[in-house]
């Protein structure tokens, strides 16, 4: 069904993807979805500087990878630079933009003057007194300019639909710059005009961008075009509960998808970064957020964004993904660890069912699953158990390899190897002194899957290798 609702996200392509406008993006596609509305994507690329194609490449990629598919765009502001013309010229003609020729220095020197008076700065106007014809002139003649719009100082009110009433006085602001020049408009006045001309009905975006909304409806209100409703979300805070920042870590997603975060666990992670079902329910797929999600349930203040929860929702989608998914998933960071240069999925699944349940995150594949494809490193000191000596150790493992050798290769498996070993492991007085050096000289490992799956998945060959050697090591 067809709403009319428009969103949509609206990234500066001047830095990656990362967890803060991910989330308003995914904010903005899952509104946009549960009310049968479009998800537009348009990048905010006129700030020639400071905008890069690897930095778009970057957004659309892991967009897509997040599954955050958009139905309209990408539409390129770069690509837009004659409708922003047109929208300067009718400020132009309707008497509310002009050319300001006052220098950096002189700003700057009329900034210092006014905080040194306690005042907050703001530009104080004074080329809008300039006769237009010779600001034309001067224009012409190629005195360094700007483009400014020529504010109306009242309360502006908007309605927000997180934060409710919301009233500035624009009075406080001073004609903002709206252009660089005729080619290069600055953000407040090509996104105003964008969201007009793409009909977007509701803009949702960062609380950072909450001052921008008085300037964006004044310049509504002069260009004579339709106000959208307003929903900004919360600050998104580090551990620290300061704003999130570069100086809290790398929070790009190509970073978290690199680590082995799954799409489906940033998705789930970053719909409950300000937004809450109201109930204790904590893991959402892409498609129940689609139902459940709703702007009322948005707070309003910051939201906590805490690693350890990402890791566990990842830790949680791991363990339900399937074998074959999860062992195709760690293929390429076995490789990419140089561990193999191929690697079967035959191969692989055995080793990975060892290890679903203590998974968190694909990175940590090949340092726990190493050991399966080069012979473990382990310093003899490890191979004992408790204060056993190295010796009777070493007599534990001589034994071991005997009964592990009477095993016919047909029944090399977990339970019949279990159900040999284990009797002479218990008459040990404790079974730690066949099983902690046996699963020791398996993996080389203080900590790993148990003894005998290790084995079954080695085969009986190498394991008995990997105990004679473990011996040697005693000597
Ligand atoms: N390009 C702006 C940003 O990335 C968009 C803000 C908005 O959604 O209006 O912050």
């Amino acid at each position: 069904m067809a709403t009319g609702i428009r969103t949509r996200f609206a990234p500066s392509p001047t830095g990656p993807l990362h967890m803060g406008n991910a989330r308003t993006a995914l904010f903005n596609y899952l509104f946009s979805r549960k009310e049968g509305g479009v998800f537009l994507l348009r990048i905010e690329d006129t700030d020639k500087e400071r905008s890069e194609k690897r930095w778009e490449e970057d957004l659309l990629e892991n967009l897509t990878w997040l599954g955050l598919a958009w139905d309209e765009g990408p539409f390129r502001q770069s690509e837009r630079v004659d409708i922003y013309k047109e929208a300067l010229q009718t400020l132009f003609q309707k008497g509310k933009a002009y050319y300001c020729f006052c220098t950096e220095d002189e700003l700057e020197a009329l900034r210092q003057d006014q905080i040194s008076r306690g005042e907050t700065p703001k530009y104080s106007g004074k080329c809008r007194a300039l006769k237009a014809e010779e600001a034309e002139q001067r224009q012409k003649n190629g005195e360094p300019s700007v483009i400014r719009f020529a504010l109306e100082p009242r309360k502006v009110k908007f309605h927000d639909l997180i934060r409710g009433n919301i009233e500035f006085d624009t009075g406080l602001m001073g004609d903002i710059v709206v252009a660089k020049d005729w080619e290069t408009p600055l953000y407040n006045f090509s996104a105003t005009v964008d969201d007009a001309a793409m009909d977007i009905t509701h803009v949702i975006r960062g609380e950072d961008h909450i001052s921008n909304t008085p300037k964006q409806i004044l310049l509504q209100e002069a260009l004579g075009l339709k106000r959208p409703l307003y929903a900004h979300l919360p600050l998104i805070l580090g551990e620290d509960r300061t704003k999130l920042s570069k100086r809290h870590g790398d929070f790009s997603i190509a970073h978290f998808r690199k680590q082995g975060y799954l799409a489906e666990a940033i998705i789930n992670f970053l719909a409950l970064l300000g937004w809450n079902p109201g109930t204790e329910k904590e893991i959402f797929s892409l498609s129940s957020l689609i139902k459940e999600f709703s702007l009322e349930r948005v707070q309003k203040g910051g939201a906590m964004l805490q690693l350890r929860k990402l890791e566990w929702i990842n830790a949680f989608f791991i363990r339900q993904m399937s074998l074959q998914k999860l062992s195709e998933l760690s293929i390429p960071y076995l490789k990419e660890a140089g561990l193999v240069a191929d690697a079967s999925l035959k191969t692989v699944e055995p080793m990975v069912r060892l290890y679903q349940e203590r998974i968190k995150k694909l990175f940590e594949v090949p340092e726990l699953l190493d050991f399966f494809f080069k012979k473990p490193e382990y310093s003899a000191d490890l191979l004992v158990w408790k204060d056993v000596s190295k010796k009777d150790i070493s007599k534990a493992l001589q034994e071991l390899a005997t009964v592990l050798q009477s095993i016919e290769e047909k029944d090399w498996n977990k339970e019949i190897i279990e159900t040999i070993v284990m009797p002479h492991a218990e008459r040990q007085g404790s079974r730690g002194v066949w099983l902690w050096p046996m699963r020791v000289a398996l993996t080389g490992k203080e900590a790993s899957a148990g003894p005998f799956e290790v084995a079954t998945v080695l085969g009986k060959k190498e394991t008995l290798e990997r105990v004679a050697s473990a011996r040697k090591k005693l000597r």
